[in-house]
């Protein structure tokens, strides 16, 4: 047998590399950015055409190479960076693999102008799948020019695995903030498809943070300063009131370096602690300078994840300088004596007498189960749960349907309700957040928080289906600045929006802002930014855990941000005007989460009240 086994060729070397390394357009503009940084640029302009795929380019106006060593950038492992092993223990620079330039050559078309200060001619390179085409002198500034254009076309197989042009460019502004975050001193361009996306002038962290979220920023950060002998922690962190719901501005740089790092992502998470609600992330901007020795950059091709030598005591540092900084900004949990202390009301757990009807429900019932189908689905698979808060029904009948239970329920709740005379007075508020009235059959409680939900989501639903909402001006039109991948996701919506009786439109004259001239009639919330960007994020979450429909995730995202919530003391004549807006829907029953609006507790269960608890509780079974 003869042997088999061979050397690869460079450029197929090259091309196995560069998937490691190049994965998407935006890897090769954080490997680009991150050069011209390097080079000691302070100007750096990008210019993407159709997400990146078709061109990538980067001027700086850094060191330059020589001609030589314009030629050499492109060979695999050829790094101005280090020397030695020993010197991976000392980076101060992005870059030090020696792999970027020649992954992108191998999978890209390349043209390279780059001349230092001191050379009267540049040279001007062209690549194409890591052959050289030319090399020639050219006129240019001084400084580096990469234009990266049809990346991977010479893997079309990898080509197709690229996203739409969506997904592609929010990934490419993802790290484009990354870098400018971390180096506010440099001034960054950035221009897609001709259009001006970031004009950033060097300036403080706090400033670049601003001009890349949006002006609201500008009062919701509060300074983290930890100085220590080998390492230093500064940057900002959110104030609790603005987390959101899905994980969005959490950023960690060590020594410039964006870096994931779950733990101490939960390091942050921890210093928040009480201060959150349950499933919400503050944002943060956080710093950590160390000495490079402390820590190994080395254990992934994109430099993204880092080792330190101690995480323990990283972490608990971490911890306790975010936690100093809430502390000294007086944002701590603590007693207010202020506050009516029925709103510290927690739900009942499941043992508690209170809450014993519910046990009457199907116990492997799960509203969540059906949480990912879509929503009218879920809605009449629920309904079962109707007949279960009646026990007298016969439920054997399987020719009911679903819909016309529901119907049949509501009109028996209803009639009951008219059989007593409704008087306003006729309905109690339990802890602020039931309300409770009695029917025929006993006693109904119903979720206030959840009702409304249901109500407004129901009639936002409608108002989508068919005509255009009430509006009202604003007196003064509310200006808007969104972060861009934000303001994309509002661009998609503003007919809705609209539809449901906003009034938004995009600011012409600057990209990611809005003008919010008008809001739904009868809308008593005066923080108009608060509102859309509440809408905004429920919007995203609902899209990734549910993947709903975009009318219904509309309904839903603005129903949850505009219902009453629990804890709202109500009046009379709001919970009579809640219960019948409930009555009048078509799923009064269901929560737009799946959880029971309404709970009947018969009145032959009140009586029987005791022998109901010891029959439920399973320690007394056999
Ligand atoms: P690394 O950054 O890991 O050294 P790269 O493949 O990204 O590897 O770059 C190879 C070399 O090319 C760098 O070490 C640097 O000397 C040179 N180089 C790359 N980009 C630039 C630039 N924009 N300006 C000056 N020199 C550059
Ligand atoms: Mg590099």
């Amino acid at each position: 047998m003869s042997d088999i086994i061979r050397l690869l060729p460079d450029s197929v070397a090259n091309q196995i590399a560069a998937g490691e390394v190049i994965q998407r357009p935006a890897s090769a503009v954080k490997e680009l950015l991150e050069n011209a940084i390097d080079a000691g640029a302070q100007h750096i302009d990008l210019v993407i055409k159709d997400a990146g795929k078709t061109l990538i380019q980067v001027t700086d106006n850094g060191c330059g190479m020589s001609e030589t060593d314009a030629r050499m950038a492109f060979e695999r492992h050829a790094t101005s960076k280090i020397n030695s092993v020993n010197d991976l223990f000392s980076i101060r620079t992005m870059g030090f693999r020696g792999e970027a330039l020649a992954s992108i050559a191998a999978i890209a078309q390349i043209e390279l102008k780059t001349k230092k200060v001191e050379d009267e001619l540049g040279t001007c390179i062209i690549i194409e799948g890591s052959e050289v085409k030319s090399q020639e002198f050219c006129q240019c500034q001084s400084g580096t020019t990469f234009m990266v254009k049809n990346l991977f076309f010479i893997v079309p197989a990898r080509r197709k695995f690229l996203k739409s042009n969506t997904v592609e460019l929010r990934h490419i502004l993802e790290e484009f903030q990354r870098v400018s975050l971390a180096h506010a001193n440099i001034s960054f361009s950035m221009f897609n498809d001709g259009k001006a996306i970031f004009q950033l002038r060097p300036c403080s962290l706090k400033e670049r943070i601003v001009a890349i979220f949006g002006q609201n920023f500008n009062k919701r950060l509060i300074p983290v300063e930890q100085e220590m002998e080998s390492m230093s922690i500064t940057g900002f962190v959110g104030k609790p009131e603005f987390a959101k719901r899905v994980r969005g501005e959490q950023y960690f740089f060590v020594n410039k370096r964006f870096m994931k790092h779950a733990y101490l992502n939960h390091a942050v998470d921890n210093a928040f602690d009480q201060l959150l609600p349950e499933k919400s992330y503050p944002a943060y901007f956080i710093f950590i300078d160390i000495n490079p020795e402390e820590i190994d950059i080395n254990i992934h091709p994109t430099k993204t994840e880092i080792k330190f030598q101690d995480e323990k005591v990283m972490y608990s540092v971490l911890r306790s300088a975010v936690k100093a900084s809430l502390g000294k900004f007086s944002i701590t949990p603590s007693l207010d004596f202020s506050k009516d202390p029925t709103l510290d009301f927690t739900m009942p757990s499941k043992d508690t007498p209170i809450r014993q009807p519910s046990l009457k429900l199907d116990p492997n019932y799960n509203p969540f189960g059906y949480a990912k189908k879509e929503p009218s689905m879920r809605e009449t698979s629920n309904l079962q749960n109707w007949e279960n808060l009646y026990p007298d029904r016969n439920t054997g009948d399987e020719e009911f349907q679903p819909a016309k239970i529901v119907v049949e329920q509501a009109l028996q709740v209803k009639a009951d309700l008219g059989n007593e005379d409704s008087t306003p007075d006729n309905f109690f508020q339990l802890h602020h957040s039931f309300i409770l009235t009695q029917v025929k059959s006993g006693l109904m409680v119903i979720d206030q928080q959840n009702a409304h939900e249901r109500i407004l989501y129901e009639r936002y639903l409608n108002l989508l289906g068919n005509r255009k909402a009430l509006s009202q001006q604003e007196l003064f039109p509310v200006k808007i600045s969104l972060p861009p991948a934000e303001a994309e996701l509002l661009h998609d919506l503003i007919d809705e929006l609209n539809l449901l009786g906003f009034h938004i439109e995009p600011d012409t004259s600057k990209s990611f802002q809005f003008r919010v001239n008008g809001t739904p009639s009868g809308l008593k919330q005066t923080d108009i930014v608060g509102l859309i960007e509440g809408i905004i994020d429920n919007y995203k979450t609902n899209m990734l855990e549910l993947n709903l429909d975009k009318r219904y995730n509309i309904a839903r995202s603005l129903a949850k941000n505009l219902s009453i919530k629990r804890g709202k003391k109500l009046q009379q004549l709001e919970m009579k005007s809640i219960l019948e807006s409930l009555f009048a829907c078509q799923v009064p029953d269901i929560s737009i989460d799946g959880q029971a609006v309404i709970r009947i507790i018969p009145l032959d269960r009140l009586l029987n009240f005791d022998m109901d608890q010891s029959e439920q509780n399973p320690n007394n079974r056999s």
